[in-house]
């Protein structure tokens, strides 16, 4: 393991770096070894007052920035970001445990969205209405003011970015706090933006007790947009929380994304792609390909050769040479997604190859394939967020479609076909924000990402991205 992991950490407020002192302290473990590799100062209700009315005073200079100069701060946090990618990528795999590959790549993908939405930012071009000579009817894009955004573990580094980079170009200021457990990578990206020069009070990050800073900040007047990446039930109860204050939310929750392998498909490709897809971050992906309905005609050639293919997954710390697969995030994973296997062989579903935590330090947990699993099984019904891949026959196009929507959730779903007819009905009839026919990129950045259903609403990326941070104006004049 990286040594660089600095052993106490800071968080940015109203233009600066503040230490612990006396405040309350999160324990930042290293999930490959379960010990503590840090401490983490936790935001008091003044230091959150402080960071709300640093984004208030921040917000009207920032909007008032041409956006020619917003555009250039963000390309220049992007440059940055790419300089020193390998740093921040090490501190990700030291706090998340993804393999160094992975988090170095998170963060060239991540500094992509700086570019994307400053030039997004410089095309949000509004429009003029038809009105007779001497009268002028115009649509304009302001932004919606200061924002609080919260992030999850999975992707330190992508997921707050999806939401820094467009109310940054938007014009917006913005109070992040992502999680708790991977807080150095975020960091960086912030100390990116500053030494861009963004202005203070523009972006700030705090951390803390997760339930008290939201209701903290959600809770007060300066706050005018709230975003969320994280699960369904807390999803639910920030909405709650905005709805008292009518306040815009983008919420993107949770998946249990559906693969339909149709008899027709290419299966090596397939299998090449799925394989690799479903162990990517240890199955803690949003949109990770999860429940396998294989038509019956490939069933037991397809589930064959997947578990044979996952056997040979490397799974070990991330910054081992040839690691394919790192330890799952935090304590808590392991266990709840072996209660979901236990529950699941409970009720009949045959375990292929895995279904244990390993038994050595950290929190590592086997490659694991559970093949015809009923219905009434958790792991059917609820995302198990861990490498696991469940799988069930269908004969037809219309029973792979109801099984595919038969869930309240509806982030991503995959489909593998080489039948056109097939290809087009699944891209129409699924219930879910992004569709993949023959393969897994439902996040090219550049395209709009975001749920149906209780997978939540709102789209990240792209131009839908940005206006996410906008409100729309008419102004008439006579
Ligand atoms: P959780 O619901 O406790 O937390 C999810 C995220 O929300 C964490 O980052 C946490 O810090 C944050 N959070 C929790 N309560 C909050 C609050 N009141 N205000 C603001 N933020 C809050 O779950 P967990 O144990 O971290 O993960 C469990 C499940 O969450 C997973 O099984 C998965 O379904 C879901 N999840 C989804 C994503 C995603 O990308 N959509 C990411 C992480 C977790």
């Amino acid at each position: 393991m990286s040594n660089i992991y600095p052993d106490k950490l800071q968080f940015h407020i109203d233009g600066e770096w503040i230490d612990i002192g006396d405040r309350d302290v999160h324990h930042v473990v290293n999930p490959a070894t379960g010990e503590v590799i840090s401490d983490l100062p936790k935001a008091s209700k003044a230091d959150l007052d402080r960071a709300l009315d640093a984004a208030d005073k921040a917000f009207p200079i920032w909007r008032d920035t041409p956006v020619a100069e917003r555009a250039a701060i963000l390309h220049k946090a992007a440059d940055l970001m790419r300089e020193r990618a390998s740093n921040i990528g090490q501190l990700m795999t030291a706090e998340q445990g993804k393999p160094l590959a992975q988090a170095t790549g998170e963060v060239g993908a991540s500094a992509a969205q700086f570019d994307i939405m400053a030039e997004e930012a410089k095309r949000c071009y509004g429009r003029v209405l038809v009105r007779p000579a001497g009268q002028n009817s115009f649509v304009k894009y302001q932004p919606v003011g200061p924002v609080a955004a919260f992030s999850p573990w999975n992707f330190p580094v992508f997921t707050p970015i999806r939401k820094l980079a467009p109310a940054i170009a938007a014009g917006c200021s913005i109070i992040l706090k992502p999680a708790e457990e991977t807080p150095a990578s975020a960091i960086e990206m912030i100390r990116c933006l500053l030494d861009a020069g963004l202005p203070s009070g523009v972006a700030q990050i705090v951390f803390g007790d997760p339930a008290e800073v939201s209701s903290h900040l959600i809770a007060s007047p300066v706050i005018r947009k709230v975003s969320f990446t994280g699960s369904v039930p807390v999803g639910k109860h920030l909405m709650k929380l905005a709805a008292e204050g009518m306040k815009r939310t983008t919420m993107e929750l949770g998946g249990h994304a559906p693969v339909l392998v149709f008899d027709d498909c290419d299966m090596e490709k397939t299998l090449d792609l799925v394989v690799t897809g479903k162990f990517r971050n240890a199955g803690q992906v949003c949109v990770s390909p999860t429940r396998f309905y294989v038509q019956s005609g490939i069933y037991d050639r397809f589930e064959k050769a997947f578990t044979e293919r996952a056997s040979k997954v490397v799974v070990g710390d991330g910054f081992a040479d040839g690691i394919e697969m790192g330890p799952l995030a935090n304590p808590r994973r392991p266990s709840s997604v072996g209660d979901m296997i236990a529950d699941a062989k409970s009720k009949g579903a045959e375990v292929k190859l895995g279904g244990h935590r390993q038994d050595k330090d950290g929190f590592f947990f086997d490659p694991t394939v559970l093949s015809h699993v009923p219905l009434d099984a958790n792991i059917m019904n609820d995302e198990p967020f861990g490498p696991v891949a469940v799988m069930r026959p269908f004969d037809t196009l219309d029973d792979a479609i109801e099984q595919a929507n038969r869930l309240p959730l509806g982030l991503a779903a995959y489909a593998f076909t080489s039948n056109l007819h097939t290809a087009n009905m699944v891209g129409d009839k699924i219930e879910a924000g992004m569709v993949a026919i023959n393969n897994l990129t439902v996040s090219p950045g550049d395209a709009p990402f975001g749920g149906v259903k209780e997978s939540g609403h709102g789209s990240e990326d792209g131009p839908d991205g940005l206006k996410a941070y906008m409100v729309t104006k008419a102004i008439h004049q006579a």
